[in-house]
């Protein structure tokens, strides 16, 4: 994408740009839906210019002009994608990978390559995520600490600063200026799946990198495993080296559904979020339920805790689709201490926020009536003469709206 473009493009709208942005140069090639390249390579009859090419890939990471080299080096539909949630999430670049998982063990494989394998993160994550730090799978170091402590935690050897807002499960959010600010010169990884940038864009706020799993609401049909990092330019340099290294490469196919995905991205996180609303306010005046966490900033996912065994209400949904996973057009629940997080040893998840009695919620885009009576046959029988709880209720959820802003 040329600086011409980018200057000519500023200005848009983030709807605009969810169904214009990577698509710039089809009218011109006389195309409407952008092509899907399946090529794993590509012919040169120039040995030298590819040479040349190879050498500037190996030297900055930068994608190479001219025509593509190799699947693993880069594909011209997956770039189409790259571009468009780059400029959703208003950063020079995005790299895009197999999956989420895929797309933060580059982050950390790209820090633990300049010497800096030490990661401070602010519990919860998403399961894995906590995991993969935990374990040390990469051979980092973690320190898990809360917002406050980030700066005290910082060492010489602190390559990343990891949070999660609204984190999964629990939804809990971080105030990302003060937690940019606390960082210092280290670099700041917010996982963005759940808020997506429709609601929040993390970059705008001092994070340098912002993670998705595209799996979520960025693919949004549940046919695609994804991930994606958006950044500045010499740190998408980086992560293209060690993904051409590490071989976690996103198939075009997945790469064409994403920016198919994104052209309804506003649409769908704006009605999804109004039916969220809707069943949060629902959910905190229910005399079975204990509380209800559902974000500032909105968004379509919910989380509950209930007075009654929340394995039961896995068992008893009949519209809404008991499984692991979120951001598709329609409702998924599930347990995060029996699924999700299963993953992260129980006293660390607990220590999280994410009790037992935790349910986890994606709504999609039925009608919330239909949903709404699922959940309450679900729920099983109100307890007898029970007023609601309000009280009890934390993060009390706001107002339905409908008219959330499309930049923030
Ligand atoms: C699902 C998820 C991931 C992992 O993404 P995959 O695409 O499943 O590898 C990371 N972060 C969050 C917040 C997630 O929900």
């Amino acid at each position: 994408m040329g600086a011409h473009d980018a200057v000519r493009t500023a200005s848009r709208a983030l709807a605009t740009e969810a169904v214009h942005a990577g698509r710039d140069d089809l009218a011109r090639q006389g195309l409407h839906a952008p092509p899907i390249d399946l090529s794993t390579t590509y012919p040169s009859y120039d040995s030298r210019g590819e040479a040349a090419r190879i050498d500037t890939f190996a030297a900055t990471g930068a994608d190479p002009d001219g025509p593509p080299v190799y699947g693993r080096l880069g594909n011209p539909t997956v770039a189409r994608f790259e571009t468009a949630l780059a400029r959703l999430e208003g950063t020079e670049a995005a790299v895009a990978f197999a999956s989420g998982m895929a797309a933060l063990s580059a982050v950390l494989l790209v820090r633990a390559s300049m010497g800096l394998r030490h990661v401070v993160a602010v519990r919860p994550l998403y399961g894995c995520s906590d995991h993969l730090l935990t374990a040390g799978l990469l051979g980092s170091e973690v320190t898990w600490t809360d917002p406050a402590g980030i700066a005290e935690a910082l060492r010489p050897d602190t390559g990343l600063v990891i949070v999660e807002s609204p984190a999964n499960p629990t939804l809990a959010e971080v105030d990302l200026r003060a937690v940019a600010h606390a960082c210092g010169s280290v670099p700041l990884l917010v996982d963005n799946t759940f808020a997506t940038p429709v609601l929040q864009r993390p970059a705008e706020q001092g994070a340098r990198l912002v993670l998705h799993s595209a799996t979520k609401y960025l693919g949004g049909h549940g046919d695609v495993l994804a991930g994606v990092v958006a950044c500045d330019e010499e740190f998408a340099g980086r992560l293209r080296q060690v993904r051409f290294a590490t071989g976690g490469v996103l198939h075009p196919l997945a790469g064409y559904l994403l920016l198919r995905g994104l052209s309804t991205l506003p649409v769908r996180v704006r009605a999804a979020s109004a039916n969220a609303a809707e069943l949060a306010h629902r959910l905190a005046a229910d005399p079975r339920v204990a509380r209800v966490h559902y974000p500032r900033i909105g968004g379509a996912m919910i989380s509950f805790e209930i007075h009654g065994d929340p394995h039961e209400v896995i068992a008893a949904v009949r519209l809404i689709t008991p499984a692991v996973s979120l951001g598709s057009v329609d409702t998924l629940i599930q347990h995060p201490a029996s699924i999700s997080h299963r993953i992260v040893d129980a006293d660390d998840r607990r220590g999280a926020g994410v009790s037992d009695r935790l349910l986890r919620m994606s709504v999609g885009l039925e009608d919330v009536e239909d949903l709404w009576s699922d959940l309450d046959g679900a729920l099983g029988r109100r307890p007898l003469g029970g007023a609601g709880n309000c009280a009890n209720n934390h993060n009390a959820p706001a107002p339905a709206d409908t008219h959330l802003p499309l930049r923030r």
